[in-house]
């Protein structure tokens, strides 16, 4: 997974599942949801959609986190404060690209002929420093968590 602060994400540990395709409940553990492998005791149905919308919602909140600790990067190395409402300006937390945060980080900055260019090598130096597994050429327009962990382990904080 991207970063441990998708760990601190805990879900009820097994789960209160429905199935979808027989109405029955039942407990599942939030691992076998995670890994797409849970089935209904009652009627063999998968628990995939479950663990489907599990892991957007995992996605979510790793995006948020990632986006927060670049931008703290920023702010501390830089001397210079990325308000909220400029990000939100932009796109939703759970949706932010490293384009977006160029241009919260350009749109923080005093107008200079060089500002997006500065903007950018600090963006791409603080998820260097917070993230240095992230792989390279980093992508600008996927999903943060994507660009820096494009295989994530759902199942990793789920023994
Ligand atoms: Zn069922």
């Amino acid at each position: 997974m991207t970063s441990d602060k998708a760990n601190q994400m805990r879900f009820q540990d097994p789960i209160d599942s429905h199935c979808e395709a027989c109405g029955h409940q039942e407990r599942i553990r939030v691992r076998d949801i995670l890994a797409l492998r849970a089935t209904c005791s009652n009627c063999g149905g998968s628990f995939r959609q479950s663990g489907l919308r599990m892991r957007a919602l995992i996605d979510d909140t790793v995006n948020f986190y990632d986006a927060v600790q670049i931008i703290m990067s920023i702010e501390e190395n830089e001397g210079m404060k990325i308000s909220d409402a400029v990000v939100e300006g932009i796109r939703p937390w759970e949706h932010l690209t490293i384009r977006d945060l160029i241009t919260a980080a350009e749109c923080s900055m005093a107008p200079t002929i060089d500002r997006r260019f500065r903007a950018e090598r600090m963006v791409i130096a603080a998820i260097e420093n917070v993230f240095p597994s992230a792989p390279k050429p980093f992508d600008y327009d996927a999903h943060l968590h994507e660009a820096i962990s494009p295989d994530p382990d759902y199942e990793k904080g789920y023994p």
